[in-house]
């Protein structure tokens, strides 16, 4: 028996070790990983640059907390800044504080702007922002506050992408919207972008603020920095978090100034948050990512990924049925049941994501090559004709 809690289905694999696109087992097994540890590997594994990084300041200093200025957090601050819409940020260790940093920012906005009865936030059906109390009450999905006591108040959810409905469920008491770009979790279900523009000037019109989760859609995923760039709008508050860490827990908080100066001293914190390991990482994956040049890199691997994947919709459309996301954040829709695809791609070596709505995600690492996504859709469409053909025999 493990001593560990059940909380996770484990595919029964380990790695000894990482390189790139690849995973490699204790025995030499090399998997390539369109997982990335569910989009957090950005850069692949082992990159030289981050380990440098990383190497370096573990030989300086790893953990002063934040009673002492800490260079490395001000400066990826101000990168972060220079680099997006935001003024201010607040540095956590995963996407579900990032959220709950920024549940909290809305909530304290109305309260120093004179409305403190504005501390519902408008979400999403099928949405996914994190494990905490405040953010399964966000996410509002059954299966993740079953059993935990009434869900955290303040959360009023909206079926579907319906400017309407999101109207009429903002009242007196709204601070504003939550949304995710690209549900992920939910099934790569993608947010258009005229919709997003459409919650953006609600907000304007209403006075409340609207808050990306873009935790999993963040830095270079679908090929832009931040995902709603395509959308031409900015929020007012942000939570990012998986890949700017490239493998090492890094979350942040991303606000614009108004939002901001409402969070004064001692009304958030946390012991590990912006530590000088995670900065030193966190400012190495924003020196490759940030590079001229390598977010197109991103989006054009996207396009190769998404024109292979549809003529294996066109070839095999009884295994795949659709593809959804953007860049290198794409979600295969199953016909079949989408474990089995994950499995037979797995027994292939192929390391992929399951997602809500039956549908496998792909995922590979931000430097992923031509040859490697390749290799990926021929695995992809080896497994689509196994599975057929198992399908056929077991009539
Ligand atoms: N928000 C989104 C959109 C996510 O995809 C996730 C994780 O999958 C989270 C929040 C929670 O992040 P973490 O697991 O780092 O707490």
């Amino acid at each position: 028996m493990s001593a560990l809690l059940p909380t996770y289905a484990r595919s029964g694999l380990s790695f000894a070790r990482g390189d790139g696109a690849f995973l490699v087992t204790e025995a030499g097994e090399r998997y390539l990983d369109f997982a990335s540890g569910v989009a957090v590997t950005a850069l692949g594994h082992a990159h030289p640059h981050l380990i440098a990084a990383l190497t370096e300041q573990a030989n300086k200093v790893w953990h002063v907390s934040n009673l002492h200025h800490i260079p490395e957090q001000e400066r990826l601050g101000e990168r972060l800044c220079a680099a997006t819409f935001a003024d201010r940020v607040f540095f956590a260790n995963s996407g579900a504080e990032a959220v709950e940093c920024a549940i909290k920012a809305a909530r304290r906005y109305h309260f120093k702007s004179g409305a403190p009865e504005r501390y519902r936030l408008v979400t999403f059906d099928g949405a996914f922002h994190g494990r905490t109390l405040a953010t399964i009450a966000a996410g509002g999905q059954a299966k993740h506050l079953e059993g935990f006591g009434p869900p955290v108040d303040g959360f009023d959810h909206v079926a579907g992408f319906d400017i309407e409905a999101v109207e009429a469920a903002v009242g007196e008491e709204t601070a504003g919207i939550l949304i995710e770009p690209i549900m992920g979790e939910g099934g790569m279900r993608e947010v258009s972008w005229p919709f997003l523009q459409a919650l953006r000037a609600l907000c304007d019109e209403k006075g409340i603020l609207l808050i990306l989760d873009e935790v999993q859609t963040g830095v270079g995923r679908t090929g832009r920095f931040y995902a709603h760039e395509w959308a031409g709008i900015t929020p007012d508050i942000m939570a990012s978090a998986k890949g700017l860490g490239g493998g090492f827990p890094v979350g942040a908080c991303l606000t614009t100034e108004a939002v901001g100066s409402a969070m004064t001293a001692g009304s958030h914190g946390s012991t590990f948050g912006g530590n000088p390991l995670a900065m030193a990482v966190g400012n190495a994956v924003l020196d490759v990512v940030l590079a001229p040049r390598f977010l197109e890199g991103v989006a054009q691997m996207g396009l190769r990924l998404k024109q292979r994947l549809a003529a294996i919709v066109d070839e095999h459309g009884d295994v795949v049925e659709q593809i959804r996301g953007q860049g290198l954040m794409v979600g295969m829709k199953c016909r079949i049941e989408n474990q089995k695809l994950l499995a037979a791609l797995r027994d292939r070596r192929l390391l992929t994501v399951q997602a809500g709505d039956n549908v496998v995600r792909l995922l590979p690492p931000l430097i992923v090559s031509e040859a490697e996504i390749d290799l990926a859709c021929d695995t992809i469409d080896a497994a689509c004709v196994a599975l057929k053909s198992d399908a056929r025999v077991r009539v």
